[in-house]
């Protein structure tokens, strides 16, 4: 056997091929490729499917988190003091997206489960306060509910980086999104709905949402299907007006054709990911040396992430078995340009930073089988 065919990976995304390949010569052959036509049905689709009002379907996830900072400090003139409390433990785009928007980040550290710390947020806000950035990790809703309070009783703002959460769901009933004034969700192509680059935003308040559709169509207040079909009503289509310095980062319908067919699997698909992560807890030892991130119920279980001390050894025994692990995430703080610039954060930031040392995430995908599953779980229990 090839080398290759031996490889287990630590992701794989599963398309529907020749489905995918139909949906897309649909776009071909209708001859719009661009914003509006399929992108309109894919964000009926989305609202369809999580019930979350408002769908917005951008080029991608970061493009919505940066959105989602800039709609809010416009709408509500903060200025830019004003702090944003996040984690640090997250892809870079969570907090690079309140700096783009000229804001500032707070990074609070984390609990157990990987994602914020209700009790250590508390102590981060202050009057120059205005939101929390809560990322799902991994898929999972950690404190979500708890921390939903402290925004409310505070006057935050709750913005949900859902990259890994499409199709996670409160006790497996109500999707998440609903808790937060925006959520964004990533289409990205090794994530739970894989597309190529893809997202959407979700918004609690209608004006936020039509804010954020002019600001993601370089701030045009009509877009040009719209304009196209008043063509055949004879409406004047030429004028525009651009009140806001918006940026391009609308969706097309070529992409929202690989995602609706993706949607159209993302229960199935999650839902293999859940029994394959029961394996995992069902084959890796239950000792103090492999510590399982626990997930809630209804997880999207993007992720299966274990604690472990010597995980750089791990990580060379599993290689050694072909093998791919990976790590999210190593702390945001460690990295040149946020280590330079010295950014708040909470007095005590010690399980971020043993989340940093010692994460690993294990191999979870859809064309996963559970001899595989033992296999890694087998190297594991013999070097940790
Ligand atoms: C992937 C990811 C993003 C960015 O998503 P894109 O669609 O690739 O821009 C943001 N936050 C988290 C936690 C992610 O994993």
């Amino acid at each position: 056997m090839k080398k290759s065919e031996n490889q287990i990976n630590l992701f794989k995304p599963r398309f529907r091929n020749k489905e995918v390949l139909k949906y897309i010569n649909e776009t071909l052959v209708s001859g719009w490729t661009g914003i509006g036509n399929k992108t309109d049905i894919l964000e009926l689709e989305w609202s369809k499917y999580t019930k979350l009002k408002n769908s917005l379907f951008l080029n991608s996830a970061t493009a919505g988190l940066h959105l989602s900072m800039e709609v809010l400090k416009n709408y509500y003139n903060w200025n830019n003091d004003t702090e944003i409390i996040t984690t640090p433990i997250s892809f870079v785009s969570t907090s690079h997206a309140i700096i783009y928007a000229n804001l500032k980040p707070v990074f609070c550290d984390i609990d157990n489960s990987g994602t914020l710390d209700p009790k250590k947020i508390e102590k981060l806000i202050n009057k120059k306060t205005k939101g929390v950035i809560f990322v799902g990790l991994g898929g999972s809703l950690g404190n979500l509910k708890k921390i939903k309070k402290i925004c409310k009783a505070n006057k935050l703002k709750l913005i949900l980086d859902g990259a890994h959460m499409s199709g996670a769901r409160y006790n497996n009933k109500k999707h998440v999104g609903f808790e937060s004034d925006i959520a964004i969700f990533s289409f990205q192509a090794v994530k739970n709905l894989p597309s190529a680059d893809a997202g959407v935003m979700n918004f609690k308040d209608y004006k936020l949402y039509e804010l954020a559709k002019k600001y993601s169509w370089c701030g045009i207040d009509k877009n040009t299907f719209d304009r196209e079909k008043k063509i055949k009503t004879k409406i004047n289509i030429w004028e525009y007006d651009v009140p806001y310095l918006g940026y391009k980062y609308n969706g097309n319908s070529v992409i929202a054709q690989i995602s609706r067919v993706s949607l159209k699997y993302l229960d199935g698909d999650n839902k293999y990911r859940r029994k394959i992560s029961l394996l995992y807890e069902k084959y890796l030892n239950k000792s103090e040396k492999i510590f399982i991130i626990p997930h809630s119920k209804g997880s999207s279980r993007h992720l299966f992430s274990i604690i472990v001390n010597n995980r750089e050894n791990i990580i060379k025994k599993l290689k050694e078995n072909n093998i791919n692990p990976g790590v999210h995430y190593k702390s945001i703080l460690e990295f040149t340009y946020y280590k330079k610039k010295k950014f708040k954060k909470s007095t005590n930031m010690n399980i971020a930073e043993k989340f940093s040392k010692s994460i690993l995430s294990l191999p979870l995908h859809t064309f996963l089988k559970s001899n595989e599953v033992k296999k890694i779980c087998n190297v594991i229990n013999k070097y940790a």
